[in-house]
């Protein structure tokens, strides 16, 4: 009578009444250990298995006692529940967790009240259909799966994305029972194993945006490190979820090309460069590659402009309140630092960075490099390499500079740098010259004058006509030589370097108390054996040795910490005896106050004047009494062994400090200027760093330089992270089968 599965409706002759069905779903057999059967009294001692997912129309019976209606199955908690659904739309409901029967004669007691008539469940739900069975079981037959290995490529593919769809969807359903829905749970990732193959299944979107960012992430903290190209390629084939190399060199391309567009990168070339004589300095940077390298690109400079520079990075200075459109002023220092390369070449850099952002003036990444060359420091080159940064500044001096908002911002320019650098860009005498101080007119006769008290008393117009005007007669004050570089800076905005002055300071000292010892000959092992115990005592590495055919002792040239610390804490009673050491050591630990007091923005501009000029006082405290009678009484040093650095202390600190109180003498520090140059050097003047592209740009270690610090400024702007939180891991225990 049917011809299921052709067609979904099946006749049945049950019992003697004609029942109609219409089949809306077949349903499944769940699990031998799920799966429930009929009672077995219910129909001839035949058990029938009970389907899951099971949806039928089921009619009989004639006018009013018409029934139609559908049967619906379905396994909750491992149990079958059974439903009948009647009246208008099969609105209604009534349903049974005990049996199929239970069910249909609790829906005849609502259509027929009181009605002694029972129905049989198997017949109303249609349990007991030959045809529907053998169609279940047929197609749970064809669903026994093949072992993974015997599937092909393209099946293995299908299944995997099968198992993970209905993973997500097993996973929503979850969560449900244990969170909360505003927890936004979100399926990221898992991880599994077939027969020997792993896979990594990712979920939800794919969003390129987070792609990206997690690209430029990894970008970042290469070009931080630096991680060489290879290194990291190496990297990424031990750890496959790391982003491929290719990606990474492609990101990194992609963010070249977009900064370039923002701040654009040339290269002068100066054929005709005068030639490199040796340096009389020792090398800050000594690895035989990295010299080799940085030879190669002698005769070319690389260029940003401070225009490009300023318009990037004005709206986070706004947004920091670090200026303020309704004031427009940017406060601009330009620093100039060159690096001895081995002994025969500098490493020079011109930077730019905002007075005004005093909380990162300490940080590298703050200060922007304009210009950069291997070369030396002299006039003449430096005069053709600054040419454009000059010209620019110039303009931007003159005219300020514009922003996207129409908004004018007035550019005040300062320069700071050592000694040598800025007597460079002034175009002035050598220290050592008669007129050796750029601020005043005192004489190498008057430097050890205590008596004399020097104010900034040069300014720009007084040195510019003289080489700019044609027209004028004047003469420029005694030792500038030559134009200067920088001309459009104030005199009074050329603010000396804090550490410089204390490095050099300290050179003196040590080579006057050293002197001391020399001249009294006293300078022999058994002295240089204590200075080395007692540096040692204030864990200082420092060491004595004689160069080569010679009888000069050279000692380590320390950095900045460690002089601080001897300054502090060195004790000169283990070369002198108690009341010499006791002076020199007063006279030590003064000048590390004074050092302090330079470097906070709270002194007090005549407080220190005091102290300096006591602490000079100090230094030159005279000799008392008769030589070699019991009354004598040996003084400290002479007025000539006063140096520049001294002078500058004394006189003009004070001042300076006054007039840029604003930013404190700390604002001019050099030291993430020395810090920026020595790093770069260090870094891409390797082979090891070449960038593996072609032409131009895999020669040109100057590109990728500035290259680099495009990108730099391109992660600062996008706060791009550098790391992410790691997630907790948790441990499942394996499920027992
Ligand atoms: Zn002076």
């Amino acid at each position: 009578m049917s011809t299921y599965p052709t067609s979904n409706t099946i006749i049945l002759n049950q019992n003697g009444t004609r029942y109609s069905y219409t089949i809306i779903k077949e349903g499944y057999y769940p699990q031998n250990n799920i799966l429930r059967y009929t009672s077995a009294r219910s129909c001839n001692n035949i058990k029938f298995k009970i389907p899951d997912d099971y949806l039928i129309q089921t009619s009989w019976g004639r006018g009013t006692s018409k029934h139609i209606i559908q049967c619906k199955i379905n396994y909750i908690e491992n149990a079958p529940v059974f439903k009948i659904l009647f009246g208008e739309n099969f609105q209604e409901c009534i349903e049974s967790t005990q049996s199929a029967t239970n069910a249909a004669n609790a829906y005849l007691q609502i259509k027929k009240p009181n009605t002694q008539a029972r129905l049989s469940g198997i017949h109303v739900f249609c349990l007991n259909s030959q045809e529907l069975e053998q169609e279940r079981e047929k197609k749970h037959r064809s669903h026994i799966l093949k072992p993974f290995n015997r599937l092909s490529n393209s099946m293995k593919t299908k299944r995997v994305h099968m198992f993970n769809d209905q993973l997500a969807i097993n996973f929503t359903n979850i969560t449900a029972k244990y969170f909360h829905p505003d927890d936004c749970l979100l399926l990221q990732e898992v991880r599994f194993s077939v027969q020997d193959k792993n896979f990594q299944a990712s979920f939800g979107i794919q969003s390129k945006e987070k792609e990206n960012q997690r690209n430029e992430a990894f970008t970042k903290v290469i070009d931080q490190g630096p991680i060489a190209r290879d290194s990291y390629r190496n990297l990424a084939a031990l750890q496959p979820e790391l982003p491929r190399e290719t990606t990474i060199y492609k990101t990194k391309k992609r963010i070249n090309e977009e900064m370039i567009n923002a701040i654009s990168i040339s290269i002068l070339n100066i054929s005709d460069q005068p030639s490199l004589t040796s340096i009389n300095e020792n090398p800050d940077i000594n690895d035989p590659e990295v010299v080799e390298e940085v030879l190669k690109y002698i005769g070319k400079a690389g260029y940003r402009k401070i225009t490009d520079i300023l318009l990037f990075i004005l709206p986070d200075l706004i947004n920091r309140h670090v200026v303020n459109p309704d004031n427009p002023i940017i406060n601009l220092r330009i620093s100039g630092d060159g690096r001895n390369v081995g002994r025969k070449v500098k490493h020079v850099i011109v930077t730019c960075t905002i007075l005004d952002d005093i909380v990162n003036l300490y940080k590298a990444d703050h200060h922007y490099t304009v210009i950069l060359y291997p070369g030396n420091e002299n006039y003449e080159l430096l005069q053709r390499m600054i040419t454009p940064l000059s010209n620019e500044l110039n303009d931007l001096v003159l005219n300020g500079l514009s922003d996207q908002d129409g908004t004018n911002w007035k550019i005040n320019p300062y320069f700071s740098s050592d000694w040598k650098f800025m007597a460079t860009v002034l175009g002035f005498n050598a220290p050592n010259s008669k007129y050796f101080c750029p601020w005043c007119l005192c004489t190498k006769e008057n430097i050890g004058n205590k008596y004399k008290t020097c104010t900034i008393e040069k300014n720009m117009d007084q040195i510019k006509p003289s080489f700019f005007d044609n027209n004028s007669s004047v003469k420029p004050p005694p030792g500038h030589i030559k134009p200067p570089l920088l001309q459009m800076i104030p005199l009074s905005h050329y603010v000396p370097d804090e550490l410089h002055i204390m490095l050099r300071i300290w050179d003196r000292l040590w080579e006057l108390a050293l002197q001391e010892l020399k001249t009294q000959n006293q300078f022999n092992d058994s002295i240089r054996m204590k200075i080395l115990a007692e540096m040692r005592r204030i864990s200082v590495s420092f060491h004595f040795w004689q160069e080569q055919g010679t009888q000069n002792w050279s000692y380590t040239s320390l950095m900045g910490g460690d002089k601080e610390i001897v300054l502090k804490s060195f004790n000169f009673e283990v070369v002198f005896n108690e009341e010499r050491a006791s002076l020199i050591n007063q006279l030590w630990r003064n000048f590390y106050q004074l050092y302090h007091m330079i470097k906070s923005q709270k002194t007090n501009p005549t407080q220190f004047a005091n102290q300096a000029k006591q602490w000079l006082d100090l230094f030159l405290t005279p000799s008392q009494g008769e030589p070699n009678t019991i009354t004598f009484k040996k003084g400290l040093y002479r007025p000539k062994d006063v140096t520049p650095y001294i002078h500058v202390l004394v006189h003009h600190l004070p001042e300076f400090m006054e007039q840029h109180q604003k930013f404190g003498l700390g604002a001019f520090s050099c030291s993430a200027v020395e810090k920026k140059n020595h790093d770069q050097v260090s870094a891409f003047f390797r082979k090891t760093m070449k960038d593996g592209g072609k032409g131009v740009e895999r020669k040109s270690a100057i590109f990728e330089i500035l290259h680099y610090e495009n990108r730099s400024m391109y992660f600062a702007q996008k706060g791009t992270t550098d790391k992410y939180s790691r997630p907790q891991h948790i441990h499942v225990k394996k499920l027992k089968n």
